[in-house]
C-alpha cells in the first residue's frame, strides 16, 4: 500500500464479501469511504507526533490509518472480530497501532477493562472516532468521568446526538447529556458528514463534534450531585422547579433552596444554564442535615 492512501474501496469491499461479512445495523456499521472527509476529521482532531489516540470502532480501518500516521500511537477497540481483522490486514504498516478486541463499555457506566488498561494514565490523550450510535453517548460519558480523561475529543456522530451535546440551555437539545459533557468540555459543531459519504448509507445525517477538556470547576461529589439533581430535574423538564423539587425535598425546603439559588418556582430545569443548575444544586445540598456522627 502507498504512503498516500489506502486500497480502493471495491477490494476491501470485496475481501468483506469473500470472507463473508454483512453490515450490522445494531453496531452501527456504516463506513466512511470518503478519504477526504477522513483526511477532513484527521486535521479537525489537530493531532501531533506525540499525541496519543484512542479510536472506538476502527471498522475496515480508513481512519486508523491516518491516525496512526499523525499521531505517536493509536489504541484501536473494535467489537467485530471479522472487521478487526481487515482493519489489520489495512494497517499493517502501522507499528504504532494497538488492537483490542472488544466492547469498548464492559456497562453503561463503565469501561471494558483491558480498554482502561490501554489507556495512558499520566500523558495527555485523544478521542478520535466515528462512533457506533448504540455506544456514542454513554461512551462520551464514561470518559469525561474517568480519572484521566481525554484532553480533546473529536468524534463523528448522529447529528441529533452532536447537537444534544453542543446544546444551549433554553432549547429542545439542552438536557443530561450536553450538562454531563459541558460540565467539563467546551463543545462544537464541526461539520456535517452528508449520509452519501457512508457504506452502507446510513438513514440519519452525521455530524462531527469536538469536545476539549477545561479545569474543573466543581469537585467530584459536587458533580455527582448535581448530576443526580440534573437526571431528575429533566425527567420532568417542563415542569416548573418548585414543584418537582418539592416532591423531592418538601415544599418548605424547595422554596427555600430555590431561592437561595436566586431562581423562581416558577422557572423549569430546561431553561437553567450550568451556573444557574451548580447554584441550585449546592442550595439544595446545604439544606441537607449534616450526617450524625457516634
Ligand atoms: N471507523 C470506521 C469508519 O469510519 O469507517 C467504522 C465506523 S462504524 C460507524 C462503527 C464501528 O464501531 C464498527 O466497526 C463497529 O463494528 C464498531 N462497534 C460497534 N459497537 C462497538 C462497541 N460496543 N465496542 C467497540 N466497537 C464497536
Amino acid at each position: 500500500m502507498s504512503a498516500a492512501g489506502r486500497p480502493a474501496w471495491t477490494d476491501v469491499r470485496a475481501v468483506l464479501e469473500a470472507r463473508g461479512f454483512r453490515p450490522a445495523r445494531r453496531f452501527g456499521q456504516n463506513f466512511l469511504l470518503d478519504e477526504n472527509m477522513v483526511r477532513a476529521i484527521v486535521r479537525d482532531a489537530a493531532l501531533g507526533p506525540e499525541d496519543r489516540v484512542l479510536e472506538v470502532g476502527p471498522g475496515c480501518g480508513f481512519l486508523t490509518l491516518h491516525l496512526a500516521r499523525a499521531a505517536r500511537s493509536v489504541v484501536a477497540v473494535e467489537i467485530d472480530p471479522r472487521l478487526l481483522e481487515v482493519a489489520r490486514e489495512l494497517c499493517a504498516d502501522c507499528a504504532n497501532v494497538r488492537w483490542v478486541l472488544a466492547d469498548v463499555l464492559a456497562s453503561k457506566h463503565a469501561l471494558e477493562p483491558r480498554v482502561a488498561a490501554e489507556l495512558p494514565r499520566v500523558e495527555p490523550w485523544k478521542l478520535v472516532a466515528n462512533l457506533p450510535y448504540s455506544v456514542s453517548a454513554p461512551l462520551l460519558a464514561v470518559l469525561a468521568g474517568l480519572a484521566h480523561p481525554p484532553a480533546t475529543m473529536t468524534v463523528l456522530v448522529q447529528k441529533e446526538v452532536a447537537e444534544r451535546i453542543a446544546a444551549r440551555p433554553g432549547t429542545p437539545d439542552w438536557g443530561p447529556l450536553s450538562i454531563r459533557l459541558q460540565l467539563d468540555y467546551t463543545a462544537r459543531l464541526v461539520r456535517a458528514v452528508p449520509a452519501a459519504l457512508f457504506w452502507p448509507r446510513p438513514e440519519v445525517e452525521s455530524t462531527v463534534v469536538e469536545l476539549v477538556r477545561q479545569p474543573a470547576a466543581l469537585a467530584p461529589e459536587e458533580k455527582a450531585e448535581l448530576q443526580a439533581l440534573v437526571t431528575r430535574l429533566f425527567q420532568r423538564r417542563r415542569q416548573a422547579l418548585g414543584r418537582v423539587l418539592s416532591e423531592d425535598v418538601g415544599r418548605a425546603a424547595a422554596l427555600q433552596a430555590i431561592e437561595r439559588a436566586g431562581l423562581q418556582p416558577g422557572d423549569r430545569a430546561e431553561d437553567l444554564g450550568l451556573d444557574a443548575l451548580t447554584q441550585l444544586s449546592a442550595a439544595v445540598h446545604a439544606l441537607r442535615p449534616p450526617p450524625t456522627t457516634g
